[in-house]
């Protein structure tokens, strides 16, 4: 994902928006471009901070936020790789087993 790209997808992650193939190359990108991370984190304090004002949460740690909802997306992309893995896993066993269970039948005819 380049500059551009990234920039496009701001408001559809502060949205929620983004499908999981998007957010993980996303965060990608905010991980490695400071640009563009601070754009996102203008952004971020922009469209929160409204919100705040709107309900008079004056205790209310904006920056934390921000350090917190991107840790929160990093998180649920972990968990996405971990569920993957484990899918792919548990696709091959059982291939394999299926596999293996075919050949020794195919023998039991046999012999
Ligand atoms: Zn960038």
């Amino acid at each position: 994902m380049d500059c551009l790209e990234c920039k496009k997808n701001i408001i559809p992650y502060l949205r929620y928006e983004l499908d999981d193939e998007a957010l993980n190359d996303f965060m990608n990108h905010i991980d490695e471009c400071e640009s563009c991370r601070e754009d996102l984190e203008i952004y971020y304090l922009v469209t929160e901070g409204v919100g705040v004002l709107d309900n008079r949460d004056t205790d209310y740690n904006l920056s934390k936020a921000f350090s917190r909802r991107l840790s929160d997306s990093k998180s649920y992309i972990k968990r996405l790789c971990i569920r993957r893995t484990l899918s792919y896993a548990a696709d091959t066993v059982s291939f394999w087993a299926l596999f293996v269970i075919s050949i020794m039948y195919i023998r039991m005819l046999i012999l």
